[in-house]
């Protein structure tokens, strides 16, 4: 799938809330969701490719050392509300798909919680074509890198761009440095 860049007028829309359970064309578009974001990045937000709907994937298994800290590391996210951002925060590097080669150090929580629908057998569905099964209103507490994730991806259904997240843009000297930041 194609991923829109900035500023590609649909990544600056509110996404529309997603009924349940999903319609066979909001499937595919999950479907190749999960496939495209495979390899170059660690979460995308439907209006990243074109649909503006609430929800987004997460794929943090790419990264071995964080996928073993985590009890859930890939999922969907449908429909989410971030019900708690705590005071203190952190700063960290993003990067975002739809900003090729632009990194920005940003201050954001460093814990929130996520209430959201979900679909339970995620990878069934995905590699075997088994019927969903959804969860709705799931609760996840969330710290560190799953937590930024989540914020980016959860600013993208609100129209919201990284980029104007009063942040910090990276120089090229400082990207010679870069060791370590989230794409998504
Ligand atoms: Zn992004």
């Amino acid at each position: 799938m194609k991923i829109l860049t900035y500023p590609s007028p649909i990544l600056t829309q509110i996404a529309k809330s997603v009924k349940l359970p999903l319609s066979s064309s909001d499937l595919d578009l999950v479907k190749n969701m999960w496939q495209t974001v495979q390899g170059i990045g660690v979460g995308l937000a439907a209006p990243q490719v074109g649909a503006s709907l609430q929800l987004f994937i997460v794929r943090l298994s790419q990264d071995k050392d964080l996928a073993k800290k985590l009890k859930e590391s890939d999922f969907i996210v449908i429909n989410p509300k971030i019900t708690f951002y705590s005071q203190n925060k952190v700063s960290m590097i993003e990067g975002c798909l739809s900003f090729p080669s632009e990194y920005w150090d940003i201050v954001r929580s460093e814990i929130i919680q996520l209430e959201y629908d979900t679909i339970k057998n995620l990878k069934e569905v995905i590699t075997k074509d088994a019927k969903p099964v959804y969860q709705k209103s799931k609760k996840l507490l969330a710290k560190g890198w799953l937590s930024r994730v989540i914020q980016h991806e959860y600013d993208h259904l609100s129209g919201k761009v990284f980029i104007k997240a009063g942040g910090k843009k990276l120089s090229k000297k400082d990207l010679a440095n870069l060791e370590d930041a989230i794409i998504d």
